[in-house]
């Protein structure tokens, strides 16, 4: 028998007695009163973390979780690149000491971004202009470079696309910002709602911060055109705004080179820049929390004064960011081998993604000859607005047991050759 020890008067009795169970009550009620957070009330569950806890729950052995931003192999696992498990194999046998990396990061790392996104040719880079971070993944640029914008630069307001990622809300407005929607997104052509886009842009005031998706559109995947961009940059240089851009998909669109030609547009056209970078899905990396915060400013000056505001802002933060992350990164792109292993890796992920995309359009082109699906093969990156409705969404959880987020957002990336026909079925059958 497992002995009970009561608190209240201290015997092993094997059990508690009414009395004391009574008085232990009447205790905790009392702590429960004076406690200091006894007023704090239950937030709302992140409600795609919230669908994932629905799927484990679920019974059914076929049930599949379109819900995540998670790129999944076609076995359904979060791959491991090899180019990261043999930069980590070297790291590891040099057995460093791990003293404070600088508050900005890893120096070789943070160059190392730069080239990556603003080319290896760069002038620009010779100008000392542009200063990097290396974050907490992309949402700690995202919160360092809204911290900096809002406490240092003095901006209000905040635009982001009308639909953007949930996060893109709460991280500038917890940084003090108002944020605005521009329109971005027209159900009825699965397309850009350019014309009301520009309409809104043109009528920002100086200094409002835009925040615009580089590649890779989450959730729509539904990107500009060049022209379009074209357009956006004359815009935001007439109008005197900031813009921000969010890049933590380059390499899924089109290829690195392709996907980072926004972020040179913007440079070549602006005199400021913003950009958070994510290795998170490119390196497959998520639990690293490996990103970047680069700023362009007008002159060298100008970006070492920005560089120390940044850095002070870091330091009363989180400090400094971890060692190991960037180092697996650095150890990538330093390395020619490694880093055209990486390039040759992440064009699998993306070629794979396409086939994904393809593979679904045709089985429900075949199996709901009235539905055009193909709009999702023009697509970029891991996600696709799906077209399907809320209430479609929750027939296709409820009866088929497919997860996806209410918005119709789904994580194309999630697919796999043993499960897209079982999920093409279940959609060609809730959009009957
Ligand atoms: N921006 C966008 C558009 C994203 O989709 C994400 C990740 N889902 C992030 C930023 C944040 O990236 P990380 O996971 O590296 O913080």
């Amino acid at each position: 028998m497992n002995l009970v020890s009561c608190g209240i008067c201290m015997n092993t009795c094997g059990t508690i007695s009414p009395v004391c169970f009574l008085i232990s009550n009447l205790i905790s009620d009392q702590y429960m009163m004076n406690s200091a957070f006894s007023a704090v009330e239950l937030a709302p569950s992140d409600p795609i973390l919230g669908l994932t806890e629905l799927f484990k729950s679920d019974n059914n052995p076929n049930k599949v979780n379109l819900g995540v931003g998670v790129y999944y192999d076609d076995n359904g696992n979060v791959p491991l690149l090899s180019c990261v498990r043999l930069a980590e194999s070297k790291i590891v046998a040099k057995h460093r000491a791990r003293s404070y990396q600088p508050i900005e990061g890893n120096t070789q790392y943070n160059k190392l971004v730069q080239t990556l996104l603003f080319g290896s040719d760069s002038e620009l880079l010779n100008t000392n202009r542009i200063i990097t971070a290396q974050t907490l993944g992309g949402t700690g640029a995202l919160k360092v470079g809204a911290d900096f914008l809002r406490q240092i630069v003095g901006c209000s307001d905040v635009w982001i696309s009308d639909p953007s990622w949930a996060n893109h809300q709460g991280i500038f407005s917890n940084a003090g910002l108002k944020v605005n929607v521009y329109p971005y997104y027209d159900p009825n052509t699965r397309g850009i709602a350019f014309d009301r886009m520009v309409e809104q842009l043109k009528a920002l005031p100086q200094q409002a911060i835009v925040l615009l998706h580089a590649c890779c559109h989450n959730p729509t995947g539904v990107d500009l055109t060049a022209d379009q961009w074209q357009i956006v940059t004359d815009i935001v240089v007439d109008r005197g705004l900031i813009p921000f851009l969010d890049i933590a998909y380059q390499g899924f669109g089109s290829s690195l080179d392709e996907d980072g030609a926004v972020v040179r547009l913007f440079t070549e056209k602006c005199q400021n820049l913003v950009i958070s970078n994510s290795f998170s899905k490119s390196f497959s990396l998520y639990g690293e929390r490996i990103g970047g915060l680069s700023i362009m400013s007008g002159t060298a000056g100008e970006a070492k004064r920005v560089q120390s505001q940044l850095k002070r802002l870091i330091r009363t933060n989180y400090s400094s960011p971890p060692i190991h992350s960037g180092a697996l990164v650095e150890t990538v792109l330093a390395d020619s081998e490694l880093k055209a292993q990486w390039v040759n890796e992440l064009t699998g992920m993306r070629e794979r993604i396409k086939k994904m995309r393809l593979d679904l359009s045709t089985n429900i082109a075949k199996l709901c000859p009235g539905a055009d699906f193909s709009f999702i093969t023009q697509q970029k990156g891991m996600f696709s607005y799906s077209g399907l409705t809320k209430e479609q969404v929750i027939k296709l959880r409820e009866e088929h047991s497919v997860y996806a987020v209410e918005s119709g957002r789904i994580c194309v990336a999630a697919l796999n050759s043993q499960n897209v026909e079982f999920v093409s079925d279940a959609i060609s059958k809730v959009i009957l």
